[in-house]
C-alpha cells in the first residue's frame, strides 16, 4: 500500500514537471525557433516537410525517461529541461514514440 502511494506521488510529480516544461522549457522554445522557416511554417527535423506550428511537436532525442525514485529526479529534470530538443511533425513524433515504446517493452520483456 505504501509503495503504491509513493508510486502515485512520483507519477504526479513527473506529470507536473512535464507540464512545467511545456510552459517554461527554454529548450522547447529554442527547438521551435530553430525549426521556424518563416512566419507561418516550421520544418520537421525528420521528414523535412513544413507544417503549421500547431502540427509541430517538440521532441527529446533522448527520452526524459522514468521518474520512480528521488535519485531519478535530477537526471530526469536535466534530460527534460537541458537537452537540445528537435521539432517533429505529429506523424514523425508518433513513429519515434512508438519505436521507443517497443524498445522499452522489449527490454522489459528480457528481464
Ligand atoms: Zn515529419
Amino acid at each position: 500500500m505504501a509503495i503504491d502511494l509513493a508510486k502515485k506521488r512520483m507519477r504526479g510529480l513527473r506529470a507536473a514537471l512535464r507540464k512545467a516544461w511545456m510552459w517554461y522549457g527554454q529548450n522547447r522554445r529554442d527547438a521551435a525557433d530553430g525549426a521556424r522557416v518563416n512566419a507561418h511554417e516550421w520544418r520537421c527535423a525528420a521528414c523535412q516537410k513544413t507544417f503549421k506550428r500547431g502540427d509541430i511537436e517538440i521532441d527529446h532525442p533522448e527520452p526524459a525517461g522514468s521518474l520512480q525514485t528521488w535519485d531519478d529526479l535530477l537526471p530526469f529534470v536535466k534530460r527534460l529541461f537541458l537537452q537540445k530538443c528537435v521539432a517533429l511533425c505529429e506523424g514523425c513524433h508518433q513513429k519515434k514514440t512508438n519505436a521507443e515504446n517497443d524498445e522499452r517493452r522489449a527490454r522489459r520483456g528480457k528481464k
